[in-house]
């Protein structure tokens, strides 16, 4: 089911008081677009530390609270827009004992909640409203009348009204404009994650093999890093497939280019591609095998240097030959 702006009735926030927790990359777009819709902005609080995210909102005129404790007393509605790492820990911790029984808690994105890694009372509301596009989009297609795509979802209906109001903070943030997908939490991770564990690791992975297999007879850095991906082919590519369809872009490719991609890929015997991607999904993902080895990295993720275990992996990622090579034409070409 997809939901319009008229399904969506902004009255039903009347007198609610607005909790964002974080302005960052979703939370200075939702908060800004809320405001926009016809929030009063004595109605809208913003939960932050004292730093520069702070200051950002207080800048744009917004009601700042660095007291979590205080800013959950008073919330009808929490936004949970801080990174899914630190949710559990600040929700947990700082927010769940002070919150409203009848508080409704929206995150933007399904990990936290399909894990049950947040403890909610049985009378709050749960809900997603889960942006497909980063928070300057958020923001720049709402200031164009436009909306975005976005799934929502109710989790826990402990009012009883969970989703009239969702369909308004989504409609007030400007998902309902395009129209804002019904999902759920385990639809989002699912996906979510099996793009980010199975597709785009293995997308990686063949630009990695293709480069090197390139180099072997003879093509040049240069020719290959532009051949690839600077001249940003790629990405005009897909943004055909989105505009007029995944296969059916390829009419704008040569002949020669048309029939090689056609054929090619009905040469490509699938079968082991899928298992591969069905044990990510059923024995990482769904499983929950993923979120616990990611759990154990998680306090290392605020470290330094070669103690922080992402950057550890983007140093291991640089040894490859299509990481060496674009670093030497990047440094020839006088680009960071
Ligand atoms: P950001 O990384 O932009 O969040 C930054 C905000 O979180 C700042 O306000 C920051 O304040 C606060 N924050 C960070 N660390 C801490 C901490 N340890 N304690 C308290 N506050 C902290 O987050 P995103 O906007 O990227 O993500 C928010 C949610 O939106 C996530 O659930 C994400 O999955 C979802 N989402 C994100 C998208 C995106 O485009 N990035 C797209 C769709 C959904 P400070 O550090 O000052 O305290």
């Amino acid at each position: 089911k997809i939901y319009y702006d008229s399904d969506a009735d902004l009255g039903a926030l009347k007198d609610k008081t607005i909790v964002f927790l974080g302005f960052g990359n979703q939370g200075a777009a939702q908060a800004q677009n809320l405001r926009a819709s016809g929030i009063p902005n004595d109605k809208i609080i913003v939960a932050n530390r004292d730093d520069h995210y702070a200051a950002d909102a207080k800048s744009k005129g917004f009601n700042v609270e660095h007291d979590f404790a205080k800013a959950a007393e008073v919330a009808d509605v929490l936004f949970l827009l801080v990174p899914d790492q630190v949710q559990p820990r600040i929700f947990n911790g700082q927010f769940s004992p002070k919150l409203k029984d009848s508080v409704t808690i929206v995150v933007a994105s399904g990990y936290n909640v399909f894990y049950n890694l947040l403890h909610f009372k049985a009378s709050q509301d749960v809900v997603m409203v889960a942006p497909r596009m980063i928070g300057s989009s958020v923001r720049t297609l709402y200031e164009k009348g436009k909306g975005f795509p976005c799934f929502i979802s109710v989790e826990q209906n402990g009012s009883g009204n969970a989703l009239t109001t969702t369909l308004a903070l989504s409609r007030a943030i400007g998902a309902t404009k395009a129209g804002a997908i019904a999902s759920s939490v385990r639809e989002e991770t699912a996906m979510d994650l099996f793009a980010e564990q199975a597709l785009w690791p293995n997308i990686i992975a063949l630009f990695r093999e293709a480069y090197s297999v390139l180099k072997e007879v003879g093509c040049s850095d240069e020719a290959l890093v532009y051949e690839m991906w600077m001249s940003k082919e790629p990405a005009e590519i897909f943004e055909a497939a989105a505009e007029e369809g995944f296969i059916e872009q390829l009419k704008h490719h040569s002949t020669v280019s048309q029939y090689g991609q056609l054929s090619g890929a009905l040469k490509i015997d699938g079968t082991a591609i899928r298992a591969h991607f069905k044990e990510i999904l059923h024995n990482q993902v769904l499983n929950g095998k993923f979120q616990k080895e990611f759990s154990k990295i998680e306090a290392d993720l605020e470290k330094e240097g070669d103690e922080n275990p992402i950057n550890q992996l983007y140093t291991k990622s640089a040894e490859s030959e299509l990481g060496q090579g674009e670093k030497r034409v990047r440094a020839r070409l006088g680009l960071s």
